[in-house]
């Protein structure tokens, strides 16, 4: 959430935005504008990447301020029969299919069926409760439509919903993981549940089954998701789980901090300047040598099948490059 007394106009949130070119000058005026309550130019060229939270240095949260901005200033030009999408999430059913007791529950919201085949099948996921639907969808994802409230009012029934399995609960959303990790604090909620993202339990598996893994000997260009600016720890178990099954992250312009949205949050809203965003993006993972791109946020996966297969470079889901060390996926 936005604090202002964290901070001191360094301008370095916008300075480093991908979708901008300013000064220190020119960004230290729009966040100042912003404090004013005043229109802002960063209010209408803002992508909702949500990077400038990760960027400033003083924990501020400039994300913030410029999402409650755009919200009431209705400056983000979404489409008018996308404005409301993520309110369908409600008529998706719940489902819960209970797994062994002693592991914990998979949560895949309302991602299954961006994922792709089988991304969940095999030995790691054996025996969990997977969990699915509308209740258990946290909203984030309207974040990319400019708007925060809809996040916040409907955070608490998903975490009572979550709550409500009685289980540890593993998130491959990482949207979701954002939310209960990062967001519900803003909110005043605390999860009464234990939690952790699908790359610690993967982590986890691996280095329990070692002598399973066959290291692959591939280079691997990351597709970071812009939820990830929330929680950006985590990336040190997407590392621990390359080095234990054998892959080279390479290292490319435009990952860790300087990752780019796979434009899935605004290809609708700003159609050339997601078509040349993906361009950059892709032309980067060829030219840095990868062997293949990596996903984790199925909709960077959908998003980014057929810009990465136009350039020859092969896409796999970060749970099937698993699967491939494990010996049960060629
Ligand atoms: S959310 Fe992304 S596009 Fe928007 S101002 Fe921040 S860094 Fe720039
Ligand atoms: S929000 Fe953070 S990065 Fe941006 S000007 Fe303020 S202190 Fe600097």
């Amino acid at each position: 959430m936005w604090d202002a007394s964290k901070c001191d106009l360094c301008g370095e949130c916008l300075v480093r935005c991908p979708y901008v070119e300013y000064d220190k000058e020119k960004a230290a005026a729009n966040i100042q504008a912003l404090m004013d309550e005043k229109d802002a130019e960063i209010l209408h060229r803002c992508v909702t990447c949500c990077a400038c939270r990760e960027y400033c240095p003083t924990g501020a949260d400039p994300f913030d301020l410029i999402l409650r901005a755009m919200e009431e200033k209705k400056t983000f030009p979404v489409p008018p029969d996308m404005a409301k999408i993520f309110d369908l999430a409600a008529t998706v059913p719940a489902s819960v299919s209970i797994g062994d007791s002693d592991k914990p529950a998979l949560s895949l919201c309302i991602m299954e069926g961006n994922l792709p085949p089988g991304a969940v099948d095999g030995e790691m996921f054996k025996g969990m409760t997977i969990v699915k639907g509308g209740d258990y969808f946290c909203y984030v994802g309207y974040v990319h439509l400019g708007q925060e409230s809809p996040v916040e009012k409907h955070a608490r029934q998903f975490i009572d919903n979550l709550a409500g399995l009685g289980k540890d609960i593993v998130f491959l959303h990482d949207d979701c993981y954002a939310m209960v990790d990062a967001k519900i604090k803003d909110y005043g909620i605390t999860a009464p549940f234990r939690y952790m993202h699908l790359y610690e339990y993967m982590r986890n598996y691996l280095r329990d089954h070692q002598s399973r893994i066959t290291p692959l000997g591939k280079k691997v260009a990351y597709q970071r998701p812009c939820a990830s600016r929330y929680t950006p720890a985590k990336d040190a178990f997407l590392d621990e789980i390359f080095q234990l099954i054998g892959v080279e992250r390479v290292n490319r312009r435009y990952d860790r901090g300087e990752a780019l949205c796979c434009t899935g949050a605004f290809i609708r809203v700003y159609p050339d300047l997601a078509r040349e965003i993906q361009a950059k993006n892709i032309d980067d993972a060829v030219a840095s040598g990868a062997d293949a791109l990596v996903t984790l946020c199925p909709m960077c996966d959908r998003v980014l099948r057929k810009p990465a297969a136009a350039k020859g470079l092969t896409k796999i889901y970060v749970t099937d490059l698993c699967r491939m060390a494990l010996g049960e996926l060629p």
